[in-house]
């Protein structure tokens, strides 16, 4: 970066202050020619001007020409917010070879234009910020960002679809991969799918390669049955500590032949199998499916009696040849620095038995759509086979829509992805019962691929959809033929009348949420959630996969509901900004940056502890504090606590801070 700063031949700053119209963004709400004029009364201001749209490139060669000419040495653009157009500016002028921190931007288009309908107040509003912003750039100085290597591995986090494909796609391109899934196994939900929309294509054999090529590929060190511990450091440099839990199992001599899994005394299973979804029972040795990644038994502590209480004759061990059994194994810490991470971490689907008018664990015979997801697997608890508790085959089959969805009492948002997995349900369950099946929808949602033109293929399969809320779920009968069936009851809003239709099962197609852990995530990983508690990307449309962590970006579900076509669509684009961050082999740190003036440090060590990057330490030779400049993200919140005034920041010193205030109190 260039650090030429044009030289003042007198001293003086000569500020330019360049007025954009936005368009109408701006010019229709702010008075452009008024508020020029008022920028040249300003003092030290040497060029005011206008001009459509400030950051074109015209705009841009207006500012340029002016620094190369020597007319300015300092710039203020009055157009949006820094957020946008900050870096186009500073590169502006770092091609007019200018200091690219004597700018500064008045945002009169978020604070102004967009913010009120008053013309004459909107004007009088962004002469006070031009005031405030040429006022305050005379105290700039010229600052240097610094250059940082970065650590080419890169840390993946969460084992499904997303996590699996990013993680994938970086080792192709030749870097280490350290993958961590919490599970003992991964997967993810598509794992437990027996089918996938729009296509109907098995879902095991699309997943299992690519489960299989984490597992081979030389690049990736898989971390299953662990959890990221701690973060420290910022973007090129993290440092993680993994906890790797026990499985009591050697993982190198296990071939995952079930041996020690049959020989368990827990014959009938003692827990719900968390991979069924709770549809059958599984026993404290276990394999969690027969294609899991890796292949490797694991004994839950919780349930194995030996573990709780040693009080087994483990024939378990007996019944491993390859003595892989290791009852001593502990709880593993593994350290590791990474210059990038992707968090993968995906979602949980809404707990049915929160609305209680839908009847879920109070009657039997109604299932969410995830445990049906199970049951038409044919490596699921029965077989592929759907049946009622008392093993007959339904005759009629209600599938509840939006079960969580676009209802501000649970979740506003619509899921994205319930519609179709509902029609692939409905299209399985009638090819495995030949049932009836009606689909209770309040608007059909099919905007993918294919996705309509398999809507389409559902009618023609003469699956019945009816247009409405359902309002209640109950096994109360009004007539002989609703006998010891469940009565869905609903709305049909296509021909305006109430409708009760008798099933035999009901199908819940419950939404997507934010995981359970993601609080847990958020703090560890320094990101923010939107406030249903999805993983908040730095932009929706131009860093969508970014976070306002540095270095630190998202795949798949937990950003949002979404299928896997787009969870692997944005995994692949995680991956490709992790390897552009990481390729270019540095990263420059903004100069933003607390600074301490030690003359002024009492030592009181108020800032210890409250910096939330852990950049402030303390030096007990000097007895002063010290702000390691790589780690400091320029929050400032050491700055504000200081009493003696001796922490400062580049850019918001106390001086440029009350310069500000007064250019906008002097014009106000
Ligand atoms: P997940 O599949 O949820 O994977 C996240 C992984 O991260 C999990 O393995 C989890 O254990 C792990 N993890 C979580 N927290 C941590 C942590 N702190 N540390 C380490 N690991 C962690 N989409 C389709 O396109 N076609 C379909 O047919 C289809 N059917 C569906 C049916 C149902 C009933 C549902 C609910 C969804 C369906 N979807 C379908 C959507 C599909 O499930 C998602 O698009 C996909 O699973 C998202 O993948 P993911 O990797 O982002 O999340
Ligand atoms: Fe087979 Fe031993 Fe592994 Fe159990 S622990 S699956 S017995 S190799
Ligand atoms: Fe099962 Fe006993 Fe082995 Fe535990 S020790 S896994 S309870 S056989």
């Amino acid at each position: 970066m260039s650090t030429v700063n044009i030289p003042s031949p007198n001293g003086q700053p000569k500020i330019g202050v360049y007025v954009c119209h936005c368009g109408i963004n701006i010019a229709g709400r702010v008075d452009v020619k008024e508020t020029v004029a008022f920028a040249k009364t300003l003092p030290n201001v040497t060029v005011a001007t206008e001009y459509k749209f400030m950051c074109s490139d015209p705009g841009q060669e207006m500012i340029q020409k002016d620094l190369r000419d020597g007319k300015i040495d300092r710039v203020v653009v009055a157009s949006c917010s820094p957020l946008m157009h900050e870096p186009t500016f500073r590169r502006a002028m770092i091609a007019a070879d200018a200091n690219p921190f004597l700018f500064q931007m008045a945002n009169i288009r978020e604070h102004v234009s967009w913010v009120t309908l008053d013309k004459n107040a909107a004007t009088e509003k962004a002469k006070a910020l031009i005031a405030a912003a040429v006022k305050r750039i005379v105290l700039h100085r010229p600052l240097e960002k610094t250059r940082v290597p970065v650590t080419s591995d890169v840390l993946v986090v969460g084992g499904g679809i997303a996590g699996i494909h990013a993680a994938l796609t970086l080792a192709e391109a030749g870097r280490k991969v350290y993958l961590v899934e919490k599970e003992p196994t991964i997967g993810g939900h598509m794992a437990k799918f027996d089918k996938t929309f729009p296509t109907l294509d098995c879902s095991a054999c699309i997943l299992t390669p690519k489960m299989s090529a984490v597992r081979a590929h030389p690049n990736i060190i898989l971390w299953t049955y662990s959890e990221v511990a701690e973060v420290e450091g910022f973007v090129g440099n993290f440092k993680v500590k993994v906890k790797r839990k026990p499985r009591y199992i050697k993982e190198d001599l296990c071939v995952g032949c079930y041996e020690c899994v049959e020989a368990c005394v827990f014959k009938k299973g003692i827990t719900k199998d968390e991979f069924n979804v709770g549809l059958s029972k599984r026993r404290p040795i276990y394999i969690p499916f027969p294609q899991a990644t890796p292949l490797v038994a694991v004994i839950d502590p919780e349930t194995c009696v030996q573990i709780k209480r040693n009080k087994c004759k483990k024939p378990c061990v007996d019944a491993c040849e390859r003595d892989a059994i290791d009852f001593d194994q502990k709880v593993e810490i593994k350290e590791i620095d990474v210059g990038a991470i992707i968090l993968a971490t995906g979602f949980k689907t809404f707990d049915a038995s929160r609305i209680s008018r839908y009847g879920y664990g109070k009657y039997p015979n109604i299932y969410t759509s995830l445990e049906v997801e199970r049951m038409v697997n044919a490596a699921g608890p029965t077989g592929g086979e759907v049946h009622l508790q008392n093993g007959e085959k339904p005759k009629t089959v209600g599938i509840v829509h939006c079960v969580g969805s676009r209802d501000s009492k649970t979740n506003a948002y619509c899921s994205r992805v319930c519609c179709m997995y509902s029609l692939k349900l409905a299209h399985l369950i009638k090819e495995r019962t030949e049932a009836e099946v009606y689909n209770f929808y309040i608007d059909m949602r099919t905007p993918g691929k294919g996705y309509e033109e398999f809507y389409e293929k559902l009618l023609k399969e003469n699956v019945h959809f009816i247009r409405g809320r359902v309002a209640e779920i109950s096994d109360w009968a009004t007539i002989p033929e609703e006998e010891g069936k469940l009565v869905i009851r609903a709305e049909d809003t296509l021909i305006g009348a109430v409708r009760r239709i008798p099933v035999d099962m009901v199908v819940l197609s419950v939404g997507m949420e934010p995981h359970e852990n993601v609080d847990e995530v958020r703090r560890l990983f320094n990101v923010s959630c939107s406030h249903e508690g999805w993983f908040l990307e730095r932009h929706p449309k131009l860093a969508p996969v970014s976070t306002f962590t540095d270095g630190v970006f998202l795949a798949g579900a937990c950003q949002g509901p979404k299928d896997i076509p787009d969870s692997v669509a944005q995994a692949g684009a995680a991956a490709a900004e992790a390897l552009a961050l990481i390729d270019r082999g540095y990263v420059e740190l903004e100069p933003n940056t607390a600074y301490l003036q030690e003359e002024f440090c009492s030592g009181c060590k108020t800032c210890l502890g409250l910096c939330p990057y852990g950049a402030i330490s303390f030096n007990d030779e000097k007895n002063i504090s010290s702000v390691n400049g790589a780690l400091c993200k320029g929050c400032g919140t050491c700055v504000a606590a200081c009493p003696s005034g001796a922490l400062q920041q580049n850019l918001f010193t106390d001086e440029q801070i009350l310069h500000e205030i007064e250019g906008v109190i002097s014009y106000v």
